[in-house]
């Protein structure tokens, strides 16, 4: 029983234009006033824990720390108890009546700048207490303050223009918040409902949380604990918990930093790659929270897009605060955990890397194309980025893996590029004309089997220094080597047979000369168009993209040495109908193995008739 009358004040003009706006919103998450409530209780519990070590007379010391909620669906009324720090009446007025903290402030600012009523903001700042009048025809405020001789006040508002404060007896220390709900926002005075909430924003809230009696479930913030006295199944655990996903983690990173920013961040990478089936695309879900309460899981701009595949929370104490001082637009809060965050899981990468080759060559199996978009997109991290690539090459046995830098290391004098082959396995490119030429000079090739991989090639342009260079392009210059025994067409007789076979073949050919790089095939085909690549205008064309159907022109080249060759030059006279289907078929064999030939009836047709002819 109060031994006064209520007395009534009027909001700060500010709070009455937050209020107006919380309460006409149709932000369609209301729900996060649970989330906004919850993280006050635990603030207030947290500071009532320092006020314990320094303070002697503190009131109802024996009173445990924890949470307690209660729903009530005939009275359509939820109530968040604390036995936090409480509030005098001097604090009532200034902590729920004026712009004093942080939250909010920040929300008017960002509101402001924006020009409208972007209710989606409430949703990224929160509003801290007001959030609770998106819900409410009234909210109680029952408070006593920790300090022995302060009375108790029951603080109270419908959030139009003002609200009352009242003395109270018989409370205990701390808070308790009575929400009366709106009608169409019972739902909240359902205890399902509460309990989904709770469990989605507050399970590493570190003081137990009890919903109509129940203790639930809270999960420790592993986060913030020292890594040193965490166990492995503890972090599985906490992975399978916060991902729900059923693997164990393949990688863990559990840092934390003090600048640029404060951050506990607990990263993983899961065993599988959640595209592997190319089925859909993974959606960013690392989990961004503020002293253990969630502020956005799934957050987007936390990390790089190709790295939407890793799992994890990341904790910044600076978040509210630093988003009063900055407006939301600039994201620079967000752009520098970015960047903090990226650079310790590459460098963490490449630890991996070189201390465990084997675990990494498996992550990148598994991972490898990530890394490959980032490489390829990514041009802040390109450089580390291309340094954790891995390659089958012309030296490595099959299926195991070399780095660019490894390659490097093992160029011949002189030499000055990196080579590379796309082709769709080993197998293709080992059997196919493109190799030879680099083999017969000792001269190690990069294989690439994934369609990516010619556009990271192409984007990455230089490794170290060195030009990456495809090996099927028309540019590229093979130094000379002693020309191999046997017979041989003289240089007048395949210069000859060059001219000729140009003039037969028509518009497709831009060129045909004798090669130095060929050694077992008779012919190859090299790409003559700088500008698309075979795999350039495969993939255009699988994406029906314009350009795909410019007629195929490629530069032949011809092995002097070649027994089909030779014949071909002494057929030339004696019978020219079957020399031109020969070197008509030439032309398809070398389009095919450069994955060019498109239509092959004509060609069966051919081989038939010159099959005919035995
Ligand atoms: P913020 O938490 O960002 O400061 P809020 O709007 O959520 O903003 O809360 C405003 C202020 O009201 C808090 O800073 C705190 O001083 C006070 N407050 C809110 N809830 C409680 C509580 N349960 N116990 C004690 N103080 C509280
Ligand atoms: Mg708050």
């Amino acid at each position: 029983m109060s031994t006064h009358a209520p007395q009534t004040y009027e909001f700060q003009t500010e709070i009455k234009q937050l209020l107006d706006i919380v309460i006409h919103s149709l932000y369609t998450e209301k729900e996060i006033f649970i989330r906004e409530l919850v993280s006050n209780a635990s603030d207030a519990l947290e500071k009532l824990r320092h006020v314990q070590l320094t303070e002697k007379d503190v009131a109802d010391e024996s009173q445990g720390l924890e949470i307690s909620i209660s729903t009530d669906d005939k009275a359509k009324t939820i109530t968040i108890q604390d036995f936090g720090l409480g509030m005098t009446r001097a604090e009532l007025i200034e902590n729920l009546g004026t712009i004093a903290h942080s939250g909010s402030k920040a929300f008017l600012k960002a509101l402001g700048e924006n020009g409208t009523k972007n209710t989606n903001l409430i949703g990224q700042f929160g509003v801290g207490f007001y959030s609770a009048f998106m819900v409410a025809k009234s909210v109680k405020v029952y408070s006593r303050s920790w300090k022995k001789d302060e009375p108790a006040h029951v603080w109270a508002s419908d959030g139009s223009g003002s609200y009352t404060i009242d003395e109270a007896t018989d409370l205990t220390r701390g808070c308790k918040i009575v929400v009366e709900l709106k009608d169409e926002c019972d739902e909240y005075a359902a205890e399902w409902k509460i309990k989904e909430l709770l469990t989605r924003y507050s399970s590493f809230v570190g003081f137990p949380i009890k919903l109509n009696g129940t203790v639930l479930n809270t999960v420790q913030a592993l986060w913030l604990r020292n890594k040193n006295e965490i166990k492995d199944e503890e972090y599985t655990e906490f992975y399978k918990f916060q991902a729900h996903a059923h693997d164990d983690p393949r990688y863990r990173l559990h840092f934390n930093a003090d600048a640029p920013l404060q951050i506990n961040a607990l990263l993983f990478v899961p065993k599988e790659s959640p595209e592997k089936f190319g089925l859909s695309r993974a959606e960013p879900s690392v989990s961004i929270y503020c002293r253990k309460v969630l502020i956005e899981d799934k957050c987007k701009d936390l990390l790089p897009e190709w790295l939407r595949f890793m799992k994890g929370v990341v904790d910044s104490e600076d978040l509210p605060l630093h988003i009063s001082r900055e407006t939301m637009q600039d994201k620079s809060l967000l752009e520098k955990l970015n960047k903090v965050l990226t650079k310790r899981f590459l460098k963490f990468l490449e630890d991996e890397a070189k201390n465990r080759a084997e675990g990494y060559d498996e992550f990148f199996n598994e991972f490898g194309i990530f890394l490959k978009e980032g490489a390829a997109i990514d041009y802040t991290h390109r450089d580390s980025l291309a340094k954790l690539l891995r390659f089958e090459s012309s030296v490595t046995e099959k299926g195991k893996l070399t780095s660019l830098a490894d390659y490097v290391s093992r160029m011949k004098d002189g030499q000055k590029d990196v080579y590379y082959i796309i082709g769709p396995n080993r197998a293709a490119i080992e059997a196919g004309p493109y190799l030879e030429g680099f083999k017969a000079r000792g001269l190690e090739v990069v294989f690439c089997y994934e369609s990516v991989d010619e556009y990271v090639m192409s984007n990455l342009r230089e490794f170290d220094g060195k030009k990456l260079t495809a090996a099927d392009h028309a540019d590229v210059q093979l130094d000379a080597i002693p020309k191999p025994e046997g017979e041989s067409l003289t240089e007048d007789e395949a210069k000859e047979l060059s001219t000729w076979l140009k003039d037969s073949l028509g518009a497709q050919v831009a060129e045909v000369k004798s090669s130095d790089r060929l050694v077992d095939s008779p012919i190859v085909a090299l790409n003559a168009d700088k500008f698309m690549s075979p795999h350039m205008r495969r993939m255009m064309k699988a994406m029906k993209q314009d350009g795909a159907d410019t007629p195929v022109r490629v530069n032949l080249e011809i092995n002097p040495r070649h027994a089909v060759i030779r014949k071909l030059a002494a057929t030339r006279a004696a019978s020219p109908d079957r020399a031109k289907l020969i070197a008509e078929q030439l032309l398809d064999n070398a389009l095919i193995s450069a994955g060019l030939l498109e239509d092959t009836t004509r060609m069966i047709q051919r081989l038939n008739k010159l099959m005919g002819e035995l």
